[in-house]
């Protein structure tokens, strides 16, 4: 009966445990009697002890066929009678842990013999249970210890750039740190049991700085760390840390290494905060140096705007007083005229250079004309020379190809900058020459334009040489030097010669004087009548006399400064207040009763585009013909083009000179017939 009742209470202690274990023996060890209380299925199959069986014989047999071979040879020789008895003897208890095959997969048990004294004799309970999870995760600590020990070397030597290093094996999350925070260099605190991607969360919890915190929880995730760390070889992530209570800027950067023990994830987190700072304070300091460009800038815009308006305004006043004095009149009439000249010429730059600066400018090639450039350079210049009593000389006789492809207004622009610059810094008495040279170049069907500009003037310092093509510079400025500028000439120079993709280059001396080359590679074109071109432009000079035009502008003096000059040439104007008007006067008007139309752009109610389009829109061939010319102060390529576009025939920059307002019209008037065969 006591038996029984021995039994049950041992068949519910049994079945307590059996969830944790294969399964369970109570053996009676003096006559090798005992009772099964539990085995698994899977163990079941590998067969049974009965009665009488020794059990240990039994499972040294049973076991040899189904332990895991790397495991049998330590198995048999721990698993033996005497070590057993002996261990029972000593401790109570006798344990061993190896691998079993379990369906063709070696999987960790625990054997444990425990002893029990009993009325009838010594019992032992022999239990097996499944430990493969833990030594599955113990086993994969001991590699990433072991590599860490490979990997200490490495933190060692990394030691100074990083203040944190750990290694983390991505598949149990264990991992190891070594911290210069607290005691660098030990073999590196393990952090058995814990996860990392949870660890380093819960400590940035308090540690990072708020307004990071959102970003760095978001980003740091095993899931993302680890796809981003496959996908680029390498996870970085910037972050502030609250340190002594003040933000200090960390950077982490995680590295997957494959070596012999699996892979690793290295994560080293140094403190860049010093780097950061030092950035900010470049990024300052260039911003303070921007700024004061830029008010230099200002302070001499403003002092270079009002020295020529001085002068308008000064001479004006003048002019009205000495009305009686014709001398008089005419020399302030002059002086006005250089100095809005001037003026001009500086808003001129100042759009060039924005322009460069946006990246917005854009060449306007086409068939050019080298001789035409020259010859206008020797007429402006040349007048500028001789009024400073210099010697100036104009040398071409090397130049076979004067027609070529490229954008004429930028050439000239170039070279009217560089011989400018040299007439006005040498002074009288002594040289400037400007040589233009062709050599042909043996690939492209293209010459080489090397174009030299010598002068004997006042030459260039070694310090202020290197700074010569940057904009807003000079060697000395206006309020100093009494040559005026704007240190944009030649920043605007480079850069168009760039756009050209050529070269410009610069050698000087210091009071002996300087000499600018620019080099061009250009297609030269078949040459053809250039002479003629120029004839017909003569021949029309009187044309304009007694044709009649319509000026589309709203605003008063311009349209009185316009009519006054075409008044000159003979023409009759009659003027529209918008392009709504403009286009009404031009639908009411009979065929052929308006030789030309000069069309400003921005107008209220209908804008010049809009009107353009509007006649050119009309019914008639007379208004599809009619020549529209724009007459506006909106001068950029693009405002040309989007005339052309809206199907005006030419463009006329405001302010305007009066000969080129009438050689433009000339030529669309007198065109017109040619006009006429290109649309049929
Ligand atoms: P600026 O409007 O001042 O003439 P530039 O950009 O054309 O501006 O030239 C910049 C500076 O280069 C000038 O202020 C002058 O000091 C120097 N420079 C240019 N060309 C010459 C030259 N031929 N001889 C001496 N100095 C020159």
């Amino acid at each position: 009966m006591k038996d029984e009742i021995l039994d049950v209470s041992l068949t519910s202690v049994a079945q307590a445990l059996a969830t944790d274990y294969f399964c369970i023996y109570y053996v009676n060890t003096d006559n090798n009697k005992f009772i099964e209380y539990s085995a698994s299925p899977e163990y079941k199959a590998f067969g049974l002890p009965t009665t009488g069986d020794d059990i240990i014989g039994f499972s040294r047999n049973q076991f040899e066929e189904i332990i895991f071979p790397e495991d049998r040879e330590m198995f048999l020789e721990s698993f033996t009678k005497e070590k057993v008895l002996s261990a029972l003897d000593a401790h109570n208890h006798f344990t061993l842990t190896f691998r079993m095959m379990f369906r063709d997969v070696p999987t960790y048990v625990h054997l444990k013999v425990t002893r029990m004294i009993e009325k009838d004799g010594r019992h032992a309970v022999i239990g097996i249970s499944s430990v493969d999870d833990q030594m599955r995760a113990r086993e994969a600590f001991e590699k990433a210890h072991n590599a860490s020990v490979t990997y200490s070397r490495i933190a060692h030597a990394l030691a100074g750039d990083y203040f944190s290093i750990h290694v983390v094996d991505p598949v149990t999350d264990r991992f190891i740190a070594y911290n210069s925070l607290d005691e660098y260099g030990k073999p590196g605190a393990e952090k058995a049991g814990e996860d990392y991607f949870g660890t380093v969360r819960r400590t940035m919890e308090r540690a990072i700085y708020s307004g990071d915190k959102d970003r760095f929880m978001e980003i740091f995730t095993k899931e993302k760390v680890l796809a981003i760390t496959e996908r680029d070889g390498h996870f970085t992530t910037k972050y502030r840390l609250r340190l002594a209570g003040a933000p200090v800027y960390v950077s982490m950067k995680a590295t997957l290494l494959e070596d012999k023990d699996g892979s690793h994830l290295i994560v080293g987190t140094n403190n860049i905060d010093a780097q950061i700072k030092r950035e900010e304070e470049y990024r300052r300091r260039m911003a303070d140096a921007r700024t004061s460009a830029r008010n230099d800038f200002l302070a001499n815009m403003s002092h270079d705007i009002r020295t020529p308006m001085n002068a308008i305004v000064g001479y004006t006043n003048i002019a009205r007083r000495c009305q009686d004095d014709p001398a008089a009149v005419s020399d302030a009439l002059d002086k006005i005229g250089s100095s809005s000249h001037f003026l001009l010429s500086l808003i001129n730059d100042v759009l060039d250079i924005s322009k460069i600066e946006s990246g917005k400018m854009q060449l306007a090639v086409g068939p050019c004309d080298l001789a035409a450039v020259l010859r206008r350079i020797e007429d402006i210049t040349s007048l500028q020379a001789t009024s400073k009593s210099l010697n100036i000389s104009y040398s071409k006789e090397k130049v076979r190809h004067f027609r070529v492809l490229g954008d004429e207004l930028r050439i000239e622009q170039v070279l009217i900058n560089i011989v400018s610059n040299a007439v006005k810094y040498t002074p009288a008495g002594k040289d400037v020459t400007l040589i233009a040279e062709e050599e042909s170049l043996p690939e492209g069907g293209k010459s080489r334009y090397r174009f030299v500009v010598r002068d004997t003037g006042v030459g260039i310092s070694e310090e202020y040489l290197p700074h010569i093509f940057d904009s807003f510079t000079r060697e000395q400025d206006t309020r100093t030097n009494r040559i005026q500028g704007t240190g944009l000439g030649l920043a605007i120079t480079a850069k168009v010669v760039e756009l050209m993709e050529g070269t410009i280059t610069v050698k000087s001396k210091l009071g002996e004087g300087s000499e600018f080359t620019v080099e061009l590679d250009l297609a030269p074109l078949p040459d053809e009548g250039t002479e003629a071109a120029e004839d017909s432009g003569a021949e029309g000079a009187g044309a304009l006399a007694g044709k009649r035009i319509l000026l589309v502008e709203d605003n008063d003096i311009n349209a009185e400064i316009a009519e006054m000059v075409l008044e000159q040439y003979g023409v009759a104007t009659e003027r529209a207040e918008n392009g709504k008007i403009g286009l009404d006067m031009v639908s009411g008007s009979e065929d052929g009763y308006y030789d030309a139309v000069l069309m400003d752009i921005q107008m209220p109610e209908m804008n010049g585009y809009e009107a353009t389009r509007a006649i050119r829109a009309l019914d008639r061939a007379y208004a599809r013909r009619l020549p529209i010319i724009a007459m506006s102060a909106n001068a950029y390529d693009e405002d040309v083009r989007d005339c052309l576009e809206a199907g005006m025939n030419a463009h006329v920059a405001k302010p305007f000179q009066p000969d080129e307002l009438a050689a433009v019209l000339r030529s669309h008037i007198s065109g017109e017939e040619r006009q006429d065969s290109q649309e049929v």
